[in-house]
C-alpha cells in the first residue's frame, strides 16, 4: 500500500498571519478554517488567557454584528496553545480575502472601551477571567503587524512539515 504524504504545519516556522488551515465539504457546501495567528509558537510568550478570552468576546461581537460577515461566519474561537484563533467561514475565500475583516475586527478590539460584551455569569463560562487592557494591547500589536506587512506573502503562506504519525498509526491533527 502506497502512503500518500500528508502535511501539517511546521509550528517552529510559523510567524503571525492569516493562513488557510483546512477546507471541508459538507454536502454541496464548502467551509474554510483559517488560522489567525498572533504569536510565533514556541518562540515567544503566548497570550495571557484572560486577554485571549476578552479578544474572543470582542472579535466575536464585531463579526456577528458585521453586515457582510455575520452570515458567513460559522465559528470564531481561541486555540488551546493561546498563540492564535480559528475562524471558520462559509465558502472558500483566499487567506488574503480575510485580511480586511481580520484587520477591522482587531482594530475594533484595540480601541474598545466599556464593559466587555457578554462578560456576565449568565453569558460566559468564566466571567471573571477577562482583561480588557491586555486584550487591547495584544490587538493593537497585531493590527500594527498586519499593517506593516500589508500585501506581503508572509502573512498568508503556511510553512508545511510532514504530518506526525503516532505510535499506534494514528495521525496527529491540531484542529
Ligand atoms: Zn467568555
Amino acid at each position: 500500500m502506497k502512503l500518500i504524504p500528508s502535511f501539517s504545519v511546521d509550528h517552529t516556522r510559523i510567524v503571525p498571519g492569516i493562513f488557510e488551515s483546512r477546507v471541508d465539504t459538507l454536502g454541496t457546501e464548502t467551509v474554510t478554517t483559517f488560522d489567525v495567528r498572533l504569536k510565533k509558537p514556541n518562540r515567544e510568550p503566548s497570550i495571557d488567557p484572560a486577554a485571549m478570552h476578552t479578544m474572543e468576546h470582542l472579535v466575536a461581537t464585531y463579526l456577528r454584528n458585521h453586515d457582510e460577515w455575520k452570515d458567513k461566519l460559522i465559528y470564531w474561537g481561541p486555540m488551546g496553545c493561546l498563540t492564535g484563533f480559528y475562524i471558520i467561514v462559509k465558502g472558500h475565500p483566499a487567506a488574503s480575502d480575510m485580511y480586511p475583516i481580520i484587520l477591522e475586527s482587531f482594530r475594533y478590539t484595540s480601541q474598545y472601551e466599556g464593559e466587555v460584551p457578554g462578560a456576565t455569569p449568565e453569558n460566559c463560562g468564566k466571567s471573571l477571567m477577562h482583561d480588557l487592557p491586555m486584550a487591547r494591547w495584544e490587538a493593537e500589536k497585531f493590527v500594527k503587524y498586519l499593517e506593516e506587512n500589508a500585501g506581503r506573502n508572509i502573512l498568508f503562506e503556511y510553512p508545511k512539515a510532514e504530518r506526525l504519525q503516532l505510535e499506534d498509526g494514528q495521525q496527529f491533527f491540531d484542529s
